[in-house]
């Protein structure tokens, strides 16, 4: 059995992450999550007190952005320091996609998630996986779920995290980022004409990993 690129698109909280990781480890294949590294460099921009596009772009150089395994778990490096648990924030979330919007940035770690996928096995996710970084992909999988789901889960998330949301706040920020998302002149979000839409609202997660690892079934054998 040939080995295979798997891209995983879709809105913020939708469990892409969750869910390309359970079938990464189902495949035997290597995780990308191509968010964190957006994060990341969100993350030097906020440390650097950098804002503007031009300092941002001058900055790229200076940025190496990593993973490293913690204890099985994926862990997003920058410039070698694990920031993991530092860009799970709200803030570097909506800085992840103010920055993800400037051209040179998404050069920037689209040559680098291209690299990842060089000798196949990877599932990769993000938001122009299946039409900007694979557009050749084998399995193009773009997940959905209602803006008020998704908030719910993310509220969820942040609470679990010892935080202290409000639900309104959480919601206004998903739809801010789909906004933000789908309306960008680089590369925005959208379906790949090839992708295999997943609504997720009303699955259980088994329900869901089962229709996945079926439709990876079906492309990798
Ligand atoms: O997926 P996650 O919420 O971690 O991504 C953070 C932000 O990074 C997204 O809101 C999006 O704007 C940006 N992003 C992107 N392209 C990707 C992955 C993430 O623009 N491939």
């Amino acid at each position: 059995m040939g080995k295979i690129i798997v891209a995983i698109d879709g809105y913020s909280s939708c469990g892409k992450s969750t869910i390309a990781k359970a079938l990464a480890k189902y495949a035997g294949y290597t995780y990308v999550d191509t968010g964190a590294m957006y994060r990341a460099i969100g993350l030097y921009t906020l440390r650097h007190g950098l804002t503007q596009e031009a300092d941002i772009v001058a900055a790229l150089p200076l940025i190496k952005v990593g993973f490293i395994l913690t204890d099985g778990a994926q862990h997003v490096t920058l410039n070698g320091e694990d920031v993991e648990g530092q860009i799970r924030t709200l803030e570097a979330g909506n800085c992840a996609s103010r920055i993800s919007q400037i051209k040179q940035v998404r050069a920037f770690l689209v040559a680098q998630q291209q690299k990842m996928g060089e000798d196949k096995g990877i599932v990769m996710d993000g938001r122009d996986i299946g039409t900007v970084v694979f557009p050749k992909a084998e399995l193009k999988l773009f997940l959905t779920a209602s803006p008020e789901v998704r908030a719910q889960r993310r509220y969820d998330e942040l609470v679990a995290k010892g935080e202290k949301p409000n639900y309104d706040e959480v919601l206004a920020d998903v739809n801010d980022r789909d906004y933000r998302d789908t309306h960008r002149a680089e590369s925005p979000l959208k379906q790949a004409e090839d992708a295999i839409v997943v609504d997720n609202s009303h699955m259980t997660p088994d329900e869901q990993m089962k229709v996945i690892y079926r439709l990876f079934d079906e492309k990798a054998k």
